[in-house]
């Protein structure tokens, strides 16, 4: 099985509007916006036409590695989702 296929059978609940991991979108430090885009697992982060880095909130699988590897420079705010919310894992 594909990692797009086991992902895709996880369940989310996002909660919409309050994003537990927000980012500095235009954060001038290319690499550290490469390192996000190659190390997230479910490829949440993508590099925009003009350099900006966009980010999905609601496909996060709350590995911790962006706030590991960006926690002191792009990532604003990292937490985990609220009680009711985030990822059930249906994998193992
Ligand atoms: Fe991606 Fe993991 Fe960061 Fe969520 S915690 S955005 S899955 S790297």
């Amino acid at each position: 099985m594909k990692l797009e296929e086991k992902l895709g059978v996880n369940k989310y609940y996002v909660n919409e509007g309050h994003p537990h991991i927000e980012i500095i979108h235009d954060y001038p430090d290319m690499a550290e916006k490469m390192k996000l885009v190659n190390a997230c697992p479910a490829g949440l982060y993508t590099l925009q036409d003009d350099g900006t880095l966009a980010f999905d909130y609601a496909g996060c699988v709350e590995c911790g590695t962006c706030r590991v590897l960006c926690g002191n420079t792009i990532i604003k705010k990292w937490e985990y989702p609220d009680d009711t919310k985030g990822i059930e894992f249906r994998q193992g």
